[in-house]
């Protein structure tokens, strides 16, 4: 052990999601969370979105593949596994997009202040990367 807290200002921790790393400044986290405001607005956003899309398109938004759908899946089932396994509670079911993204919704805020918030946050953002699509083509018309 060394003595570092009366040396060293408690510095505000910076925002672990991947979408920093190509920025020359990494925002600093929400007090109380693990994530930045704009992480924490998108993860939001994201889990209220991502219902619709399936209804809407059939598939995230991003997808070409149709067994990216079940990969959506697989990885909302992965972090209710999380919720599930720590918080005692029971997991979603059936395990739908929907049912998995509402039961996400309400332990959001569990899960973004944790240290995983940063790869919870990435893998969300990686589902639904509407606004980063190449093409343009989100919407049709
Ligand atoms: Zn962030």
């Amino acid at each position: 052990m060394y003595h570092v807290a009366s040396k060293v200002p408690l510095e505000t921790p910076r925002c672990g999601s991947r979408r920093h790393l190509d920025k020359p400044r990494v925002p600093e986290v929400r007090p109380g969370y693990q994530l930045c405001t704009t992480c924490l607005d998108d993860v939001e956003n994201t889990l209220v979105d991502l219902p619709d899309w399936y209804v809407e398109h059939g598939r995230p938004p991003r997808a070409g593949l149709d067994e990216v759908v079940s990969d959506v899946v697989d990885v909302l089932s992965a972090w209710c596994a999380v919720v599930v396994a720590q918080r005692g509670v029971p997991a979603p079911e059936p395990p739908t997009v929907e049912l998995l993204t509402g039961f996400l919704a309400v332990h959001m805020q569990w899960l973004t202040a944790r240290p995983t918030a940063a790869e919870f946050a990435d893998d969300l953002m990686f589902l639904d990367q509407r606004d980063a699509t190449a093409d343009g083509s989100e919407e049709v018309a």
